[in-house]
């Protein structure tokens, strides 16, 4: 019993630091199949855990229930049995005292240690189990103390998560706020809104240009919504690149685009649309999924001037008009003429 008592003293000391190393939570199971794996007697048991450690930095509760299923349950060594089964209360109670608060590992470890080098007086002092379960009271009531100071811990730890979720929902409105389009990577309606009344308010003379694709659904209908993605995602970065003497261009819907040409009259800004038109044209955008090369990707513009006395609206329905009849006049086009 002495020996048997003198392991087990052994094996707690190195099995609790570990446990709490590994943020194992402190169950009758999980202590049983930690004593088990510091005890070396099943080789198993210790390779698969070293495994899993090593795969994951902690044990997932699932593959604990697992281990303790396959190696321990059932096959506890009955001579260890009455000082495992106190221990086990131990733990249980410690588990309960600080469920929901967060563990102060370091003084949760020393107090183990502390209790850990009792329960070897105990053994020393040749002392009954009545002894041993004086240092399991002990134990449990210092556990209590430790007890409070992660309370104030955990008191931290939501303030800091309640700060944590604050600057999420900020993030989120934040991005609500972009100006950016993410698939096309050009400005988006919200930014076009935003320059266009902006330079309408400080009277800024400006050409607007509205650029719709020609037969889109088609090309969706046809190869699929990802190859009409790389068609929007190819236009735009024509777009994008043409942009210069302070030329910008937006996603302004779905397969609509809006450029804003300052400085500039209608013809000039109708002479940049159609460089536009023929470099759209020209684009060549290949379906990944069959290896086509699709080539008649073709866009209408309707551009139209600003005039003193416009609105955003107005504006907008200018070429929104010009770009109406570029569609009726058989599409591939800039209007007016
Ligand atoms: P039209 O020449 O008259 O403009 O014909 P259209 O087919 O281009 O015009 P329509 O308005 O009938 O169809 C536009 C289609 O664009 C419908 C919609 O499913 C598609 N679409 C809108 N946004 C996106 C997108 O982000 N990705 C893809 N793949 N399709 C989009
Ligand atoms: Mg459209
Ligand atoms: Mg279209």
């Amino acid at each position: 019993m002495t020996d048997d008592f003198k392991k087990s003293a052994d094996n707690l000391r190195k099995a609790v630091p570990l446990m709490v190393k590994n943020n194992v939570a402190a169950t009758p199971a999980n202590y049983a199949l930690w004593y088990t794996y510091v005890d070396k007697t099943i080789p198993e048991l210790n390779q698969e855990l070293d495994r899993v450690l090593q795969n994951y930095h902690v044990c997932p509760p699932a593959i604990h229930k697992q281990l303790y299923n396959t190696y321990v349950a059932g096959k506890t060594e009955t001579s260890l049995e009455q000082l495992k089964s106190n221990v086990e209360v131990l733990l249980c109670e410690v588990s309960n005292s600080m469920s929901d608060t967060i563990t102060d590992t370091s003084s949760f470890s020393k107090m183990v240690d502390k209790s850990l080098d009792k329960l070897e007086k105990v053994e020393d002092n040749a002392l009954n189990i009545e002894d041993v379960m004086g240092v399991i009271r002990q134990f449990v009531s210092e556990s209590q103390e430790i007890r409070h100071s992660t309370q104030f811990l955990n008191r931290q730890l939501t303030s800091a998560s309640e700060e944590i979720s604050r600057l999420k929902s900020q993030l989120a409105e934040v991005q609500k706020d972009a100006l950016f389009d993410g698939l096309s990577q050009l400005y988006n309606r919200r930014a076009f809104d935003n320059d266009l009344s902006t330079l309408i308010n400080s009277n800024q003379a400006m050409t607007l240009i509205l650029l719709d694709i020609d037969h889109f659904k088609a090309f969706n209908d046809n190869y699929g919504h990802i190859f009409g993605d790389s068609v929007i995602k190819g236009i735009a970065r024509r777009l994008q690149q043409s942009c210069r003497d302070g030329i910008c261009a937006y996603r302004y819907g779905g397969e609509e685009f809006a450029l804003i040409v300052p400085n500039k009259s209608l013809r000039i800004g109708r002479q940049y649309a159609d460089t536009l038109r023929r470099m759209i044209e020209k684009l060549r955008v290949t379906d990944k999924r069959s290896g086509t090369q699709v080539q008649n990707i073709t866009a209408s513009f309707g551009v139209a001037e600003y005039q003193v006395g416009d609105t955003l609206e107005m504006l907008i329905n200018k070429a929104d008009k010009q770009l109406y009849e570029a569609k009726q006049l058989g599409r591939n086009r800039v209007m007016p003429v």
